[in-house]
Parts: C-alpha cells; sequence; structure tokens
C-alpha cells in the first residue's frame, strides 16, 4: 500500500522521519491487498510506520535521521504468537509423547506446583523473549500465573505483549485458595497504569473444565468493565466436549455461549472439537480462535476446522501454545505447519494457501487478540513493529515467490533485525535488551535441579 511519500512532488519540502529502511529486496505489506513491493522501503517515526513504498520514492520524500541498507533482505510485519504460556519454556521437553489430560495432570500440574514462583515466570518468559525475538515473533498473547513477572520480562526484552493473569478454581501456584483467583486477577489488573501500552493485561480463565460458570461470568464482566481481551481454552480435546457435555448439558463453545462470555473481545485457544453449529455461534459473537496446530498435533489433540471457521466469518490467528507441548515458539514453523496440515486434513493442496498462513501469523492474528488498527501489516500509522529476513541464505534463492517463501523455505533463523514501536531489538541476530548468556545459563540451572526433583517420574 503506498505511503503518503507518493502525493508529494519535487518541488515540496521533504518530510522528516527517525529511520528509512531501504533497498529491501521485498516488502511484504500484509495489507488488506497483501502487496509485495520490489526494491521497496518504509519510513519510520518515532514509534509509527510513516510511509512505505519504493526506495527511490521514499528517499526523495523523506530525510532520514538514520538509515539502513537492507538489500538481500525482505522486510515484513512482526509476527503475531496469539496463544503461549511464555513461563513454560522451562518445562520444555519434560513430559513428550502423552495424551493432554495425563501431560497436564500428571507431568505439568505437579511441576508448576514444585517450581513456578515469580521468578521462574520471569526468568521463562525472558527465556521466551529470546525464542521469540530471534525468530521474528514481535507480539505475544500469553496466560499463566504471577503475570506480573511475565510483564516485568517483555517489558525489558522490549517485545508487545498481552498478558492474561491465568484463573483456575482450584490452588494453583500463585492461589493457594480457589477463592483467591479472583483476588489475584484484581490484583494483577491494578497492577497496569493503563490498557493501551507495549503490554497489556488481560484474563485467562483456563477452560471450561477448570472454571465454574460462574467464574468464567466474573473474569469476563471484569474484562468487559476494563476494554481488555478475555481468553480461554476451549475444545481442546474429545475428551472435554464428554465432560461438558456431561455436566453442563451442551457442547463446549455452546456452553460458553449461554454464560454470556463469547463476543468480539473474546479469544478461544484451539477450538478443535466443534460442531457445525458451535462456529455459527463463535461467528455471531464474532469470537476468534487462537489455532495452534504443532502443540495439538504433538498431544494427539486433533486440528480446528479452520476452513470452516474462516468460510464462516471467524478470525483465526496463528498460535504455538506453550514451548512445554510444541516444542518451540517459532511462528515461521507453525506457518509452514499450518498450511502443510489443512492439506493433507482436507485432501486438497488449496487448502491454507501460503498467503492465508502468512494472514494468520500477522494481520488475522493481530484481529484475533483485538490490535488490528494498530499492528499485523507494514501500513502507514501502524505501529513499527518490522522484522527483516536476510534471504542470502542457500534455502531461501532463487525467490519466484516472496510470501511462499516465507512460509515454506524460511525458519526464522534467517531474522537479522526486528524493530518494535521503531526501537531496534534484534540487530544483526543479537537480541539488544537481554544478556543471553546469563537466562540461557540460569535456565540450565533450574532446569537441572526439575530434573533432579522430578526425573524420569514425569515421564510415563
Ligand atoms: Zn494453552
Amino acid at each position: 500500500m503506498p505511503g503518503n511519500s507518493q502525493n508529494r512532488t519535487e518541488n515540496e519540502p521533504a518530510g522528516e522521519a527517525d529511520l528509512l529502511l531501504f533497498n529491501a529486496d521485498w516488502v511484504l505489506t500484509c495489507s488488506p491487498g497483501m502487496d509485495r513491493l520490489q526494491g521497496g522501503a518504509v519510513a519510520v517515526l518515532g514509534e509509527n510506520i510513516l510511509s512505505v513504498g519504493s526506495t527511490e520514492d521514499i528517499r526523495k520524500n523523506f530525510i532520514c535521521r538514520e538509515e539502513l541498507d537492507l538489500s538481500g533482505h525482505l522486510l515484513m510485519p512482526g509476527l503475531i504468537n496469539t496463544h503461549t504460556h511464555a513461563a513454560m519454556s522451562i518445562f520444555r521437553g519434560l513430559a513428550d509423547d502423552l495424551p493432554l489430560k495425563k501431560w497436564l495432570e500428571e507431568a505439568i500440574f505437579p511441576a508448576e506446583g514444585a517450581f513456578i514462583d515469580s521468578h521462574t515466570v520471569y526468568l521463562g518468559t525472558l527465556l521466551s523473549a529470546l525464542e521469540m525475538l530471534k525468530s521474528g515473533t514481535t507480539t505475544f498473547c500469553d496466560g499463566y500465573f504471577f503475570e506480573e513477572s511475565a510483564a516485568r520480562a517483555a517489558f525489558e526484552s522490549g517485545m508487545r505483549a498481552v498478558l492474561g493473569q491465568g484463573i483456575l478454581d482450584f490452588p494453583t501456584p500463585d492461589h493457594a485458595s480457589p477463592g483467591a483467583s479472583r483476588a489475584r486477577a484484581e490484583e494483577f489488573l491494578e497492577s497496569f497504569g493503563g490498557i493501551d501500552g507495549r503490554v497489556r493485561p488481560s484474563l485467562f480463565c483456563h477452560a471450561p473444565y477448570t472454571c465454574s460458570p460462574e467464574t468464567m461470568k466474573w473474569a469476563k464482566e471484569m474484562c468487559r468493565q476494563a476494554g481488555i481481551l478475555f481468553q480461554t481454552h476451549l475444545s481442546e480435546s474429545a475428551w472435554e466436549v464428554d465432560e461438558i457435555m456431561g455436566r453442563y448439558g451442551r457442547r463446549p463453545a455452546a456452553h460458553l455461549d449461554s454464560l454470556g462470555v463469547l463476543d468480539e473481545m473474546t479469544l478461544c485457544a484451539h477450538g478443535i472439537w466443534l460442531s457445525r453449529d458451535e462456529i455459527a455461534t463463535l461467528a455471531k459473537s464474532g469470537s476468534s480462535i487462537s489455532h495452534c496446530p504443532q502443540s495439538s498435533m504433538k498431544l494427539g489433540s486433533g486440528t480446528a476446522p479452520v476452513g470452516a471457521l474462516v468460510s464462516a466469518g471467524v478470525t483465526v490467528g496463528l498460535g504455538t501454545d506453550s514451548a512445554a507441548s510444541n516444542n518451540d515458539l517459532n511462528l515461521f514453523s507453525e506457518m509452514d505447519t499450518a498450511a502443510k496440515l489443512h492439506k493433507v486434513i482436507e485432501g486438497d493442496p488449496l487448502a491454507c494457501p501460503a498467503t492465508q498462513a502468512l494472514r494468520m501469523a500477522t494481520i488475522e492474528a493481530a484481529a484475533a487478540i483485538g490490535l488490528e488498527k494498530e499492528i499485523g501489516s507494514i501500513e502507514p500509522g501502524k505501529k513499527a513493529d518490522i522484522i527483516a529476513v536476510d534471504c542470502r541464505r542457500p534455502h531461501l534463492v532463487p525467490i519466484y515467490d516472496p510470501v511462499s517463501q516465507v512460509v515454506y523455505s524460511a525458519n526464522g533463523s534467517e531474522v537479522a533485525f526486528v524493530w518494535i514501536d521503531g526501537a531496534l531489538v534484534v540487530d544483526r541476530g543479537k537480541v539488544v535488551a537481554i544478556n543471553e548468556a546469563d537466562v540461557l545459563d540460569e535456565a540450565n540451572r533450574l532446569g537441572k535441579r526439575i530434573s533432579r526433583k522430578l526425573g524420569a517420574g514425569s515421564r510415563s
């Protein structure tokens, strides 16, 4: 999408910009027209994108304080992870090859009880921020415990985040009694000065089977009053459908609808076991789905009916879920998996084309978490959350179709530069604000402690 630079004439005075990214081999805007600009440039002023267009036009029309020649690179919007539990990276590989219920009850819940506190959440979120930034993710939507500590890590890393304080109706690492869950959520919301900063609050009801109807309704009301995103897991397994049918006589999405918690500021993670009526209900409500193909594949949970959801008008964004069930937070590989998985499921090579996979990790992901007016595409006025992919790699040469290349060939290791709010947060592959070696060393030490305590007992 051309910026305002194209409306200027040669005689007009040049505008001023803080940063000029020019000579990019390609700029993928992820705007409504999914424009691809060859030899493109982006001008940034403060936190925002000022203009995008040809290098020639942008250079002619703007005086820039700082410039970066990006020949050999591809510019695109920062990727958006719509569902994760960032701190759980400390449990990466702790318990694999188990079904969801057994994985949760026999491995994850005991490990969380023994090791999750405000410091391990901070450490785990820093570890995840390193991984996400280095693979081109600029925004993550999270749900966990001690989310003030996740907020601290997000602030320090420079990442954009929507952070959901976890709510369950049984004791968890940050609230000992069931009733304390609500007090913790209130405390968390009060700890935020506002709801429109780079790091924003949210509430995360774990699931319809771990939160009572009253808890769900209370949390959604809190979110409505605060004007923030409400999150929950939904229909992740066939077991959940049976359980909720047994308890309430309705399938999970119908159950949530009956509670009045589905609207355009509700994000449901997974949405795998949905009936046709439930898909229609989600579409009518405006609720979004976070599609996490790799995690659901690994847990053997199933696959979200993305084609039917999108056809019905439901917004679907990509997520990784946690590193404990994925086992990484890499949206490049998630795009690749999503595009291929739906071709297998539907027996149709046209299912989930590369363009759709890219949109689910950018502009559709932004819409899924309620931030489509601010992020998700390279367009004038939006936040300057931009990544530069180094295309001078054997597996990225030659480029016939840059979208195909990003989805099917890139793996995230090529991300050379990342800007968030116009600030450089990854410089030539190195995260600027975090001491990577320190975080890796401490996470390794913690991993050894966890291994000594839980050892092989955590595995089936
Ligand atoms: Zn999850």
